[in-house]
Protein backbone atom coordinates (compact mmCIF):
# COMPACT_ATOMS: atom_id res chain seq x y z
CA UNK A 1 0.00 0.00 0.00
CA UNK A 2 1.35 3.59 -0.79
CA UNK A 3 1.60 5.86 2.32
CA UNK A 4 -1.56 8.21 2.55
CA UNK A 5 -3.76 6.53 -0.05
CA UNK A 6 -6.30 5.16 2.83
CA UNK A 7 -6.97 1.91 0.72
CA UNK A 8 -6.50 -1.02 2.34
CA UNK A 9 -3.93 -3.79 0.77
CA UNK A 10 -6.62 -6.21 -1.74
CA UNK A 11 -5.04 -9.88 -1.92
CA UNK A 12 -5.09 -10.38 -5.54
CA UNK A 13 -3.28 -12.90 -7.73
CA UNK A 14 -0.65 -12.45 -10.26
CA UNK A 15 -1.76 -14.41 -13.51
CA UNK A 16 1.84 -13.77 -14.71
CA UNK A 17 3.37 -15.65 -11.53
CA UNK A 18 0.32 -17.19 -9.64
CA UNK A 19 1.81 -16.20 -6.63
CA UNK A 20 -0.66 -13.24 -4.48
CA UNK A 21 0.27 -10.04 -3.67
CA UNK A 22 -1.24 -7.34 -2.01
CA UNK A 23 -2.04 -3.91 -2.99
CA UNK A 24 -5.42 -2.02 -3.43
CA UNK A 25 -8.22 -2.18 -5.84
CA UNK A 26 -7.62 -0.05 -8.93
CA UNK A 27 -10.62 1.84 -9.51
CA UNK A 28 -10.12 3.80 -12.76
CA UNK A 29 -12.86 6.30 -13.61
CA UNK A 30 -13.30 8.07 -16.95
CA UNK A 31 -15.18 11.98 -16.87
CA UNK A 32 -15.21 14.04 -13.80
CA UNK A 33 -18.28 15.07 -14.58
CA UNK A 34 -22.09 14.34 -12.88
CA UNK A 35 -21.78 10.59 -12.94
CA UNK A 36 -17.85 10.29 -12.63
CA UNK A 37 -17.57 12.54 -9.61
CA UNK A 38 -19.70 11.50 -7.80
CA UNK A 39 -18.57 7.70 -7.94
CA UNK A 40 -15.27 9.11 -7.18
CA UNK A 41 -16.32 10.93 -4.10
CA UNK A 42 -18.84 8.13 -2.59
CA UNK A 43 -15.70 5.63 -2.78
CA UNK A 44 -13.97 7.99 -0.42
CA UNK A 45 -14.63 5.48 2.53
CA UNK A 46 -13.99 2.27 0.72
CA UNK A 47 -9.99 0.58 0.51
CA UNK A 48 -9.48 1.36 -3.61
CA UNK A 49 -6.86 3.28 -4.90
CA UNK A 50 -8.87 5.79 -7.65
CA UNK A 51 -7.33 7.29 -10.57
CA UNK A 52 -9.82 10.04 -12.07
CA UNK A 53 -8.69 10.78 -15.65
CA UNK A 54 -10.70 13.93 -17.69
CA UNK A 55 -9.88 15.95 -20.25
CA UNK A 56 -10.35 19.20 -18.73
CA UNK A 57 -9.21 20.19 -15.31
CA UNK A 58 -12.69 21.12 -14.25
CA UNK A 59 -15.42 19.42 -13.42
CA UNK A 60 -18.60 21.75 -15.28
CA UNK A 61 -21.84 22.47 -14.32
CA UNK A 62 -24.02 22.21 -17.48
CA UNK A 63 -27.18 23.20 -16.43
CA UNK A 64 -25.56 26.84 -16.29
CA UNK A 65 -23.61 26.55 -19.23
CA UNK A 66 -26.44 28.51 -20.94
CA UNK A 67 -25.62 31.46 -18.85
CA UNK A 68 -22.42 31.57 -19.75
CA UNK A 69 -23.07 31.50 -23.26
CA UNK A 70 -25.48 34.83 -22.59
CA UNK A 71 -23.44 36.79 -20.34
CA UNK A 72 -24.84 36.18 -17.08
CA UNK A 73 -22.37 34.46 -15.55
CA UNK A 74 -18.81 34.07 -16.55
CA UNK A 75 -17.08 30.51 -16.98
CA UNK A 76 -15.54 30.31 -13.96
CA UNK A 77 -18.53 30.04 -11.67
CA UNK A 78 -19.87 27.03 -13.27
CA UNK A 79 -16.66 25.44 -13.57
CA UNK A 80 -14.57 23.88 -10.65
CA UNK A 81 -11.15 22.18 -10.59
CA UNK A 82 -11.52 18.57 -10.01
CA UNK A 83 -8.21 18.95 -8.05
CA UNK A 84 -9.67 21.24 -6.03
CA UNK A 85 -13.06 19.61 -5.10
CA UNK A 86 -10.80 16.33 -4.84
CA UNK A 87 -8.17 17.70 -2.74
CA UNK A 88 -8.85 16.31 0.60
CA UNK A 89 -9.94 12.94 -0.73
CA UNK A 90 -6.12 10.75 -0.09
CA UNK A 91 -7.43 7.78 -2.12
CA UNK A 92 -7.92 9.85 -5.27
CA UNK A 93 -5.42 10.42 -8.09
CA UNK A 94 -6.30 12.77 -10.50
CA UNK A 95 -4.81 12.42 -14.33
CA UNK A 96 -5.41 15.50 -17.05
CA UNK A 97 -5.49 13.28 -20.81
CA UNK A 98 -7.66 12.84 -22.98
CA UNK A 99 -8.85 8.36 -23.12
CA UNK A 100 -8.70 7.32 -26.57
CA UNK A 101 -9.76 3.59 -26.12
CA UNK A 102 -9.53 0.80 -23.60
CA UNK A 103 -8.01 -2.74 -24.01
CA UNK A 104 -10.50 -4.77 -22.02
CA UNK A 105 -8.36 -8.04 -22.00
CA UNK A 106 -5.50 -6.27 -20.60
CA UNK A 107 -7.70 -4.30 -18.35
CA UNK A 108 -5.95 -1.02 -19.43
CA UNK A 109 -7.05 2.34 -20.61
CA UNK A 110 -5.75 4.07 -23.50
CA UNK A 111 -4.47 7.62 -23.60
CA UNK A 112 -2.66 7.73 -26.80
CA UNK A 113 0.52 5.65 -25.88
CA UNK A 114 0.38 5.60 -22.62
CA UNK A 115 -1.63 2.66 -20.23
CA UNK A 116 -3.11 3.44 -17.35
CA UNK A 117 -4.00 -0.57 -15.60
CA UNK A 118 -7.13 -1.04 -13.84
CA UNK A 119 -8.71 -3.95 -11.85
CA UNK A 120 -12.38 -1.88 -12.12
CA UNK A 121 -13.69 0.67 -14.89
CA UNK A 122 -15.96 3.29 -14.59
CA UNK A 123 -16.79 4.87 -17.55
CA UNK A 124 -18.61 8.22 -17.16
CA UNK A 125 -17.40 10.07 -20.54
CA UNK A 126 -20.62 12.00 -20.96
CA UNK A 127 -22.27 12.81 -24.19
CA UNK A 128 -21.63 15.46 -27.33
CA UNK A 129 -24.16 17.33 -29.62
CA UNK A 130 -24.81 15.46 -32.88
CA UNK A 131 -26.18 16.99 -36.00
CA UNK A 132 -28.11 13.96 -36.96
CA UNK A 133 -25.27 13.52 -40.34
CA UNK A 134 -24.92 16.97 -40.82
CA UNK A 135 -21.38 17.46 -38.79
CA UNK A 136 -21.18 20.49 -41.62
CA UNK A 137 -23.44 22.62 -39.81
CA UNK A 138 -21.61 21.91 -36.12
CA UNK A 139 -19.19 24.96 -37.97
CA UNK A 140 -22.24 27.61 -38.21
CA UNK A 141 -24.71 26.35 -35.83
CA UNK A 142 -22.55 25.54 -32.50
CA UNK A 143 -23.71 23.57 -29.71
CA UNK A 144 -23.25 24.32 -26.06
CA UNK A 145 -21.41 21.63 -23.96
CA UNK A 146 -17.95 22.96 -23.06
CA UNK A 147 -16.81 26.34 -21.48
CA UNK A 148 -15.43 27.23 -24.48
CA UNK A 149 -18.36 26.25 -26.44
CA UNK A 150 -20.02 28.49 -24.04
CA UNK A 151 -17.24 31.70 -25.01
CA UNK A 152 -17.83 31.36 -28.25
CA UNK A 153 -21.48 31.21 -28.50
CA UNK A 154 -21.43 34.55 -25.69
CA UNK A 155 -18.44 35.93 -28.46
CA UNK A 156 -20.95 35.30 -31.69
CA UNK A 157 -23.97 36.81 -30.08
CA UNK A 158 -22.19 40.15 -28.92
CA UNK A 159 -20.50 40.38 -32.27
CA UNK A 160 -23.73 40.38 -33.99
CA UNK A 161 -25.28 42.96 -32.30
CA UNK A 162 -21.68 45.21 -32.58
CA UNK A 163 -21.60 43.96 -36.28
CA UNK A 164 -25.28 45.15 -36.91
CA UNK A 165 -24.41 48.92 -34.76
CA UNK A 166 -21.60 49.02 -37.64
CA UNK A 167 -24.04 47.89 -40.62
CA UNK A 168 -25.52 50.31 -43.28
CA UNK A 169 -27.62 47.97 -44.98
CA UNK A 170 -30.53 47.07 -43.78
CA UNK A 171 -31.11 44.14 -44.57
CA UNK A 172 -27.31 43.07 -43.64
CA UNK A 173 -28.62 44.60 -40.11
CA UNK A 174 -31.91 42.60 -40.15
CA UNK A 175 -29.78 39.66 -40.65
CA UNK A 176 -27.70 40.28 -37.45
CA UNK A 177 -30.17 40.93 -35.49
CA UNK A 178 -31.83 37.18 -35.96
CA UNK A 179 -31.27 35.12 -33.45
CA UNK A 180 -32.02 31.25 -33.94
CA UNK A 181 -31.91 28.74 -31.65
CA UNK A 182 -32.46 25.31 -33.01
CA UNK A 183 -33.87 22.42 -30.95
CA UNK A 184 -36.92 23.05 -28.27
CA UNK A 185 -35.30 20.98 -25.39
CA UNK A 186 -34.83 22.67 -21.88
CA UNK A 187 -31.25 24.16 -23.32
CA UNK A 188 -33.18 25.64 -26.45
CA UNK A 189 -36.09 27.02 -24.20
CA UNK A 190 -33.68 28.68 -21.35
CA UNK A 191 -31.13 29.24 -24.31
CA UNK A 192 -33.75 31.17 -26.79
CA UNK A 193 -35.38 32.89 -23.38
CA UNK A 194 -32.61 34.29 -22.30
CA UNK A 195 -31.26 35.89 -25.82
CA UNK A 196 -34.21 37.81 -25.60
CA UNK A 197 -33.79 39.00 -22.33
CA UNK A 198 -30.44 40.28 -23.70
CA UNK A 199 -31.56 41.79 -26.29
CA UNK A 200 -34.57 43.97 -25.05
CA UNK A 201 -33.74 44.36 -21.82
CA UNK A 202 -29.62 44.37 -20.64
CA UNK A 203 -28.35 45.10 -24.15
CA UNK A 204 -31.79 47.86 -24.46
CA UNK A 205 -30.28 51.36 -24.20
CA UNK A 206 -26.31 50.52 -24.84
CA UNK A 207 -26.46 51.17 -28.37
CA UNK A 208 -27.14 54.40 -30.78
CA UNK A 209 -27.95 53.30 -34.19
CA UNK A 210 -29.74 50.18 -33.71
CA UNK A 211 -32.22 49.06 -31.20
CA UNK A 212 -31.46 45.78 -30.02
CA UNK A 213 -35.33 45.40 -29.06
CA UNK A 214 -36.10 45.11 -31.98
CA UNK A 215 -33.88 41.72 -32.54
CA UNK A 216 -35.79 38.54 -33.87
CA UNK A 217 -35.27 35.58 -31.73
CA UNK A 218 -36.77 32.40 -33.11
CA UNK A 219 -36.73 28.68 -31.21
CA UNK A 220 -37.22 25.76 -33.61
CA UNK A 221 -38.16 23.04 -32.79
CA UNK A 222 -38.82 19.83 -35.16
CA UNK A 223 -41.40 18.14 -33.07
CA UNK A 224 -45.15 19.22 -31.99
CA UNK A 225 -44.16 20.91 -28.93
CA UNK A 226 -41.30 22.72 -26.65
CA UNK A 227 -40.29 21.04 -23.56
CA UNK A 228 -41.21 17.94 -24.91
CA UNK A 229 -40.71 15.45 -21.37
CA UNK A 230 -42.73 17.86 -19.56
CA UNK A 231 -46.65 17.50 -19.53
CA UNK A 232 -48.49 18.84 -22.48
CA UNK A 233 -49.51 21.80 -19.91
CA UNK A 234 -46.60 23.03 -19.09
CA UNK A 235 -45.11 22.70 -22.74
CA UNK A 236 -48.11 25.26 -23.41
CA UNK A 237 -47.04 27.59 -20.41
CA UNK A 238 -43.54 27.70 -21.58
CA UNK A 239 -44.45 28.73 -25.04
CA UNK A 240 -46.58 31.81 -23.55
CA UNK A 241 -43.93 32.24 -21.62
CA UNK A 242 -41.71 32.52 -24.35
CA UNK A 243 -43.76 34.39 -26.51
CA UNK A 244 -44.48 36.84 -23.86
CA UNK A 245 -40.48 37.77 -24.30
CA UNK A 246 -40.80 38.31 -27.68
CA UNK A 247 -39.60 34.89 -29.00
CA UNK A 248 -41.05 33.24 -32.14
CA UNK A 249 -41.83 29.92 -31.48
CA UNK A 250 -42.16 27.52 -34.56
CA UNK A 251 -43.07 23.78 -33.97
CA UNK A 252 -43.67 20.60 -36.18
CA UNK A 253 -40.64 22.46 -38.09
CA UNK A 254 -37.47 20.64 -39.44
CA UNK A 255 -34.62 22.60 -40.16
CA UNK A 256 -33.43 21.39 -43.72
CA UNK A 257 -30.07 23.04 -44.31
CA UNK A 258 -27.99 25.71 -42.10
CA UNK A 259 -25.28 27.73 -43.55
CA UNK A 260 -23.65 31.12 -42.91
CA UNK A 261 -26.33 32.87 -44.23
CA UNK A 262 -28.80 31.30 -41.92
CA UNK A 263 -31.14 28.59 -41.35
CA UNK A 264 -34.33 26.92 -44.28
CA UNK A 265 -36.91 25.75 -42.30
CA UNK A 266 -39.12 23.32 -44.33
CA UNK A 267 -39.18 25.65 -47.02
CA UNK A 268 -39.05 28.95 -45.18
CA UNK A 269 -35.30 30.88 -45.54
CA UNK A 270 -34.76 32.63 -42.57
CA UNK A 271 -31.57 34.74 -42.84
CA UNK A 272 -29.12 34.83 -39.71
CA UNK A 273 -25.69 35.42 -38.15
CA UNK A 274 -26.21 33.71 -34.99
CA UNK A 275 -27.91 29.85 -35.24
CA UNK A 276 -27.12 27.68 -32.01
CA UNK A 277 -27.58 24.29 -31.56
CA UNK A 278 -29.61 22.51 -29.03
CA UNK A 279 -30.81 19.56 -30.53
CA UNK A 280 -29.85 16.71 -30.16
CA UNK A 281 -26.89 14.93 -28.10
CA UNK A 282 -24.38 11.59 -29.10
CA UNK A 283 -23.11 9.33 -26.70
CA UNK A 284 -19.00 9.34 -26.13
CA UNK A 285 -17.45 6.57 -28.23
CA UNK A 286 -17.20 4.54 -25.06
CA UNK A 287 -19.07 1.88 -26.92
CA UNK A 288 -16.90 1.65 -29.49
CA UNK A 289 -13.87 1.51 -27.16
CA UNK A 290 -15.25 -1.74 -25.98
CA UNK A 291 -17.06 -2.54 -29.03
CA UNK A 292 -20.13 -3.24 -26.45
CA UNK A 293 -23.60 -3.05 -28.05
CA UNK A 294 -25.29 0.45 -28.16
CA UNK A 295 -28.18 2.05 -29.09
CA UNK A 296 -28.46 4.90 -32.28
CA UNK A 297 -27.34 7.90 -29.99
CA UNK A 298 -24.38 5.62 -28.82
CA UNK A 299 -25.19 4.96 -25.05
CA UNK A 300 -23.67 1.48 -23.97
CA UNK A 301 -26.28 -1.11 -23.04
CA UNK A 302 -25.70 -1.93 -19.80
CA UNK A 303 -26.99 -4.69 -17.30
CA UNK A 304 -29.30 -3.97 -14.50
CA UNK A 305 -26.26 -3.56 -12.25
CA UNK A 306 -24.42 -0.88 -14.75
CA UNK A 307 -21.76 -3.28 -15.86
CA UNK A 308 -21.04 -4.25 -19.62
CA UNK A 309 -22.39 -7.22 -20.88
CA UNK A 310 -19.49 -9.81 -20.20
CA UNK A 311 -17.65 -7.73 -18.45
CA UNK A 312 -17.92 -7.20 -14.66
CA UNK A 313 -15.30 -5.07 -14.25
CA UNK A 314 -16.48 -2.52 -16.31
CA UNK A 315 -19.02 -0.04 -15.77
CA UNK A 316 -20.64 2.81 -17.57
CA UNK A 317 -23.09 5.52 -16.19
CA UNK A 318 -24.93 8.38 -17.06
CA UNK A 319 -24.98 10.09 -20.43
CA UNK A 320 -22.75 7.64 -21.84
CA UNK A 321 -24.62 4.81 -21.13
CA UNK A 322 -28.03 2.74 -21.93
CA UNK A 323 -30.35 2.15 -18.76
CA UNK A 324 -34.02 1.14 -18.92
CA UNK A 325 -36.23 2.75 -15.76
CA UNK A 326 -38.39 0.46 -14.49
CA UNK A 327 -41.28 0.43 -17.72
CA UNK A 328 -38.28 -0.54 -20.23
CA UNK A 329 -38.07 3.10 -21.27
CA UNK A 330 -34.18 4.41 -21.72
CA UNK A 331 -33.59 6.76 -18.72
CA UNK A 332 -32.97 10.53 -19.85
CA UNK A 333 -29.40 11.95 -20.19
CA UNK A 334 -29.85 14.31 -16.98
CA UNK A 335 -27.63 15.28 -14.30
CA UNK A 336 -29.65 13.37 -11.13
CA UNK A 337 -29.31 10.09 -13.12
CA UNK A 338 -25.51 10.62 -13.70
CA UNK A 339 -25.13 11.21 -10.01
CA UNK A 340 -27.23 8.40 -8.87
CA UNK A 341 -25.50 5.66 -11.11
CA UNK A 342 -22.10 7.28 -9.40
CA UNK A 343 -23.50 6.74 -5.96
CA UNK A 344 -24.71 3.32 -6.98
CA UNK A 345 -21.37 1.50 -8.46
CA UNK A 346 -19.87 2.70 -6.03
CA UNK A 347 -22.07 0.50 -3.19
CA UNK A 348 -21.15 -2.21 -6.07
CA UNK A 349 -17.93 -2.02 -5.40
CA UNK A 350 -17.68 -1.52 -2.26
CA UNK A 351 -19.83 -4.71 -1.77
CA UNK A 352 -17.86 -6.54 -3.67
CA UNK A 353 -14.75 -5.67 -1.77
CA UNK A 354 -16.66 -6.67 1.59
CA UNK A 355 -17.68 -9.72 0.20
CA UNK A 356 -21.26 -9.04 0.65
CA UNK A 357 -24.69 -9.82 -1.64
CA UNK A 358 -24.46 -6.60 -4.57
CA UNK A 359 -27.10 -4.16 -3.47
CA UNK A 360 -30.37 -4.71 -5.61
CA UNK A 361 -30.79 -3.51 -9.58
CA UNK A 362 -30.12 0.16 -9.92
CA UNK A 363 -33.19 2.15 -9.73
CA UNK A 364 -33.80 5.72 -10.60
CA UNK A 365 -35.56 8.08 -7.92
CA UNK A 366 -36.86 11.21 -10.44
CA UNK A 367 -36.83 14.17 -8.06
CA UNK A 368 -38.68 15.81 -10.61
CA UNK A 369 -38.03 18.38 -14.02
CA UNK A 370 -37.36 22.04 -14.06
CA UNK A 371 -36.74 24.67 -16.78
CA UNK A 372 -36.42 28.63 -16.68
CA UNK A 373 -37.51 30.53 -19.62
CA UNK A 374 -36.57 33.93 -18.08
CA UNK A 375 -37.35 36.52 -15.41
CA UNK A 376 -39.95 35.15 -12.67
CA UNK A 377 -40.76 32.49 -15.43
CA UNK A 378 -40.22 27.90 -15.41
CA UNK A 379 -42.17 25.20 -15.41
CA UNK A 380 -41.82 22.52 -12.96
CA UNK A 381 -43.09 18.45 -12.57
CA UNK A 382 -42.65 16.71 -9.95
CA UNK A 383 -44.92 14.07 -10.81
CA UNK A 384 -46.97 14.56 -7.79
CA UNK A 385 -47.64 18.17 -8.35
CA UNK A 386 -46.89 21.04 -11.62
CA UNK A 387 -45.57 24.26 -10.97
CA UNK A 388 -45.43 27.56 -13.51
CA UNK A 389 -44.37 31.02 -13.28
CA UNK A 390 -42.76 32.70 -10.41
CA UNK A 391 -42.63 29.93 -7.53
CA UNK A 392 -41.19 27.61 -10.41
CA UNK A 393 -38.52 30.25 -11.26
CA UNK A 394 -37.44 30.87 -7.54
CA UNK A 395 -37.75 26.72 -6.97
CA UNK A 396 -35.22 26.37 -10.20
CA UNK A 397 -32.60 28.80 -8.81
CA UNK A 398 -32.42 27.40 -5.17
CA UNK A 399 -32.24 23.69 -6.78
CA UNK A 400 -29.26 25.44 -9.10
CA UNK A 401 -27.51 27.14 -6.66
CA UNK A 402 -27.53 24.02 -4.20
CA UNK A 403 -26.55 21.53 -6.72
CA UNK A 404 -23.65 23.85 -7.90
CA UNK A 405 -20.24 22.41 -6.16
CA UNK A 406 -18.02 24.44 -3.95
CA UNK A 407 -19.18 27.44 -1.80
CA UNK A 408 -17.50 30.19 -3.33
CA UNK A 409 -19.80 29.08 -6.95
CA UNK A 410 -22.69 29.40 -4.85
CA UNK A 411 -22.06 32.51 -3.37
CA UNK A 412 -20.72 34.20 -6.81
CA UNK A 413 -23.99 32.95 -8.57
CA UNK A 414 -26.32 33.82 -6.08
CA UNK A 415 -24.44 37.69 -5.90
CA UNK A 416 -24.29 37.31 -10.07
CA UNK A 417 -28.39 36.64 -10.21
CA UNK A 418 -29.30 38.94 -7.89
CA UNK A 419 -27.35 41.91 -9.34
CA UNK A 420 -28.93 40.50 -12.39
CA UNK A 421 -32.27 41.02 -10.98
CA UNK A 422 -31.62 44.45 -9.46
CA UNK A 423 -30.20 46.02 -12.28
CA UNK A 424 -31.69 44.28 -15.20
CA UNK A 425 -27.92 44.20 -16.30
CA UNK A 426 -25.43 41.09 -17.43
CA UNK A 427 -22.09 41.08 -15.93
CA UNK A 428 -19.99 39.07 -18.50
CA UNK A 429 -20.70 41.05 -21.61
CA UNK A 430 -17.19 40.24 -22.68
CA UNK A 431 -16.22 39.29 -26.25
CA UNK A 432 -12.74 36.68 -26.22
CA UNK A 433 -11.29 34.05 -28.28
CA UNK A 434 -10.85 34.23 -31.71
CA UNK A 435 -13.90 35.97 -33.25
CA UNK A 436 -15.46 33.40 -34.80
C1 LIG B 1 -26.26 22.86 -22.01
C2 LIG B 1 -26.74 21.73 -21.16
C3 LIG B 1 -27.72 21.97 -20.20
C4 LIG B 1 -28.17 20.94 -19.39
N1 LIG B 1 -29.12 21.21 -18.44
C5 LIG B 1 -29.50 20.25 -17.59
C6 LIG B 1 -30.43 20.53 -16.53
O1 LIG B 1 -30.92 21.65 -16.41
N2 LIG B 1 -30.73 19.52 -15.67
C7 LIG B 1 -30.20 18.27 -15.80
O2 LIG B 1 -30.48 17.40 -14.99
N3 LIG B 1 -29.35 17.97 -16.80
C8 LIG B 1 -28.99 18.92 -17.68
N4 LIG B 1 -28.11 18.63 -18.69
C9 LIG B 1 -27.65 17.24 -18.85
C10 LIG B 1 -26.57 16.91 -17.85
O3 LIG B 1 -25.59 17.92 -17.83
C11 LIG B 1 -25.99 15.56 -18.21
O4 LIG B 1 -27.01 14.60 -18.18
C12 LIG B 1 -24.90 15.17 -17.23
O5 LIG B 1 -23.83 16.09 -17.31
C13 LIG B 1 -24.41 13.76 -17.54
O6 LIG B 1 -23.38 13.45 -16.66
P1 LIG B 1 -22.21 12.49 -17.12
O7 LIG B 1 -21.35 12.29 -15.93
O8 LIG B 1 -22.75 11.32 -17.82
O9 LIG B 1 -21.43 13.32 -18.24
P2 LIG B 1 -20.78 14.75 -18.17
O10 LIG B 1 -21.26 15.52 -16.99
O11 LIG B 1 -20.96 15.35 -19.51
O12 LIG B 1 -19.25 14.44 -17.92
C14 LIG B 1 -18.46 13.76 -18.85
C15 LIG B 1 -17.01 14.04 -18.53
O13 LIG B 1 -16.21 13.17 -19.27
C16 LIG B 1 -15.10 13.87 -19.79
N5 LIG B 1 -14.66 13.15 -20.97
C17 LIG B 1 -15.38 12.88 -22.07
N6 LIG B 1 -14.66 12.16 -22.94
C18 LIG B 1 -13.44 11.99 -22.38
C19 LIG B 1 -12.25 11.33 -22.79
N7 LIG B 1 -12.17 10.70 -23.97
N8 LIG B 1 -11.19 11.34 -21.96
C20 LIG B 1 -11.25 11.96 -20.78
N9 LIG B 1 -12.36 12.61 -20.32
C21 LIG B 1 -13.44 12.61 -21.12
C22 LIG B 1 -15.65 15.26 -20.06
O14 LIG B 1 -14.62 16.22 -20.11
C23 LIG B 1 -16.59 15.46 -18.89
O15 LIG B 1 -15.97 16.06 -17.81
C24 LIG B 1 -27.65 19.64 -19.53
C25 LIG B 1 -26.66 19.40 -20.49
C26 LIG B 1 -26.22 20.44 -21.30
C27 LIG B 1 -25.15 20.17 -22.33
Amino acid sequence: MRPGTGAAPVRQASEATGESAERPLRVAIVGAGFGGLTAARALARAPVEVTLIDRHNYHLFQPLLYQVATAALPPADVAVPIRSILRRQKNVRVLLGRVTGVDAAARELKLGDRRIPYDVLILATGARHAYFGHDEWEAVAPGLKKVEDATGIRARILLAFERAEAETAEAERRRLLTFVVIGGGPTGVEMAGAIAELAKVALAADFRRIDPRESRILLIEAGPRVLPAFPEELSARARNDLARLGVEVRTGAPVTSCDVGGVTVGETRIPSACVIWAAGVEASPAARWLGAEHDTAGRVRVGPDLTVPNHPEIFAIGDTALAPDENGEPLPGVAPVAKQQGEYVARVIAARLRGETPPPPFRYRNLGNLATIGRRAAVADFGWIRLSGRLAWVLWGVVHILFLIGFRNRIAVLLEWLWAYITYQRSARLITGPTP
